[in-house]
């Protein structure tokens, strides 16, 4: 049996000494003490009358295969950058960017070779989909069925645009618009989140 201790403790603070106690995870002894190598909660294994200090939940930080959601915030030469408000099922309280470029299409990015990359996204379009690097920036991967955008506006006069007859359509003044779709297009973002 395990019991946890709330009280955070630091990096070389003295826990118990050895006649208390095994030095476990995340513990050193010396001279008959156990001291703590990391910043964390005190854990007693009673069973094996064994002490450990366990880590914090760190900060989540963007990781390739974690699923986002985000909004399409601008446009530089070859980029769109998105503001990632969901990751991994968690909501975002600080912000992460990330960037969509031609290689976040994949194999699909072919068909929709011509033109710029405002046929595959456009501002403030909300996009779900995978960190795919993260190396210098997050660059996500839209290229699955699932992937893409699953929320745009009309960029004529910003009504949502609705899916009819396979073409994303602004029902207010008729303007017809292409981008990367996700199967999911038009679910609620609450649905969507469950999903991420
Ligand atoms: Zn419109």
């Amino acid at each position: 049996m395990k019991e946890s201790h709330s009280r955070l403790v630091l990096v070389g603070e003295p826990l118990a000494t050895v006649e208390e106690f095994f030095p476990g995870d995340g513990t050193f002894e010396k001279d008959g003490v156990i001291y703590s190598t990391r910043v964390g909660k005190i854990s007693v294994d009673k069973n094996r009358r064994a002490l450990e200090v366990v880590e914090l939940k760190p900060l989540l930080a963007p990781k390739p295969g974690f699923k986002i959601i985000g909004s399409v915030t601008g446009f530089s030469s070859h980029y769109a950058s998105v503001k990632i408000f969901y990751m991994n099922g968690n909501r975002l309280s600080y912000e992460y960017s990330g960037l969509i470029g031609k290689e976040s299409f994949g194999r699909s990015y072919p068909r929709f070779r011509t033109g710029s990359l405002r046929n595959y996204v456009r501002e403030n379009d909300i996009v779900y989909g995978e960190i795919m690097s993260t190396v210098n920036v997050n660059l996500l991967d839209l290229s699955a069925k699932e992937y893409g955008v699953v929320k745009a506006y009309c960029s004529n006069c910003g009504s949502p645009l609705v899916l009819f007859k396979k073409y994303l359509t602004c029902p207010s003044c008729k303007t017809r618009e292409n981008r990367k779709l996700s199967v999911f297009y038009d679910e609620p973002v609450e649905k969507l989140v469950a999903r991420v």
